[in-house]
């Protein structure tokens, strides 16, 4: 599947790499790490997403979210999960259990500077060049979540779960964009929410709130799905539930 060329799939959650050089970071012992590692990974979500879209229309997170996580604020001062231990450089897990030592700042500004801007840089590129050739671009954000809540996102155990989330922003998800891809996901036969469990979606520093010619979505969907949670195991209807989703977010970029 081939989305429009002026679609920019950003999937920030599916590595499950922590490279050796930030091993020693943790306090964690391999277990707990693996066991952070499968309940936090938004498993397989390349592979869900991206089908045969043009892969330098896909900026991925080459390293795992426990490492840098490219989806939130570089300054903690703006993130809201910072409070809570998982701000761009975590030092709790999903249990707010704690993860790592304290960074000193070499350690804080070497990890963001391997990682993190190169990631954004490259985000800002790929925009800037959709948008120069078609004066519009979707940033689609593509991310799975679990079936049940874990500790940090606040929620209790029983809150009801879709099987879709849409994220989206005030400024760059236009009514229409949202409601596209909220149809498109309930003709799949999707319970469909909005901005819940998860609100927000990326969209490239330079452009925010700035250039609605750059339009913003999140996508979420639920891992009970496709994996076999906690993972990295697929459900036997991986492939099926990769077509659907490739579908839905086809029929969604059709109509805009
Ligand atoms: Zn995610």
């Amino acid at each position: 599947m081939t989305y429009a060329p002026w679609v920019v799939l950003h999937v920030p959650h599916d590595a499950v790499v922590v490279p050796e050089s930030v091993r020693s970071q943790f306090s964690v012992d391999d277990e707990e790490l693996q066991r952070e590692l499968c309940v936090m990974t938004d498993h397989h979500t390349h592979e869900l997403f991206v089908g045969d879209h043009p892969e330098h229309l896909v900026i991925r997170s080459p390293v795992s979210r426990l490492v840098v996580d490219v989806e939130r604020f570089e300054d903690d001062a703006l993130e809201i999960m910072a409070a809570r231990g998982l701000g761009v450089l975590y030092r709790c897990t999903s249990r707010l259990t704690p993860l790592r030592h304290d960074l000193s700042s070499e350690e804080r500004e070497s990890l963001l500077r391997r990682y993190y801007r190169p990631h954004h840089e490259a985000l800002e590129r790929v925009v800037a060049k959709v948008l120069a050739e078609f004066g519009r671009c979707l940033v689609l954000d593509c991310h799975s979540f679990p079936s049940t809540p874990l500790l940090y996102e606040g929620a209790g155990p029983d809150s009801p779960r879709p099987d879709i989330c849409i994220g989206t922003d005030a400024f760059h998800t236009s009514a229409a964009v949202c409601e596209a891809f909220e149809d498109a996901c309930r003709s799949q036969g999707w319970v469909v929410c909005r901005d819940d469990p998860f609100a927000g979606a990326l969209v490239p520093a330079s452009c925010y709130q700035k250039d609605s010619r750059v339009q913003a979505v999140m996508v979420e969907i639920n891992r009970n799905l496709y994996l076999r949670e906690p993972g990295p195991a697929k459900h036997e209807d991986f492939d099926a539930c990769a077509l659907r989703l490739q579908a839905a977010v086809q029929q969604a970029i059709r109509v805009l």
